[in-house]
């Protein structure tokens, strides 16, 4: 079946694309949690951190990067933001292609849970 994320990372299914590059596919979350919601993808798939093997560990260290300048590009480094991945079930993954959610511009709820 096809996967959603695969296909927006190839531009198949159209969606608000804030960073292209080195693999990686920056866009807007279509339901924001937060006045700054953003997904960060491999545009290979990988269907979560526990499918992640050490041939991985280049573009997902890239996933972190790319997630703090687009946190820089939104302007809320110094007030700062969180980085999440949801894995499986008990997490609440929805969508089985490995994403970081950059969640920031308000204050965000502490605990984590
Ligand atoms: P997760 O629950 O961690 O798997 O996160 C999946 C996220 O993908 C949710 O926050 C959804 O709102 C988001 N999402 C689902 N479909 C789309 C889409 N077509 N474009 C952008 N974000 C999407």
């Amino acid at each position: 079946m096809a996967c959603l994320f695969c296909q927006i990372a190839s531009g198949e299914v159209a969606a608000n694309i804030v960073y292209k590059s080195e693999g990686v596919t920056a866009f807007r979350d279509v339901a924001p949690q937060a006045p700054t919601h953003i997904l960060v993808i491999p545009d290979r798939h990988i269907a979560g951190a526990a499918e992640v093997t050490s041939a991985d560990e280049v573009v997902v260290g890239r996933l972190v990067r790319v997630a703090a300048e687009a946190a820089r590009m939104e302007g809320i480094t110094d007030r700062g933001y969180r980085l999440i991945i949801n894995q499986g079930h008990d997490a609440g993954q929805s969508i089985d292609h490995l994403h970081v959610h950059l969640l920031g511009g308000r204050p965000l709820p502490t605990p984590l849970v």
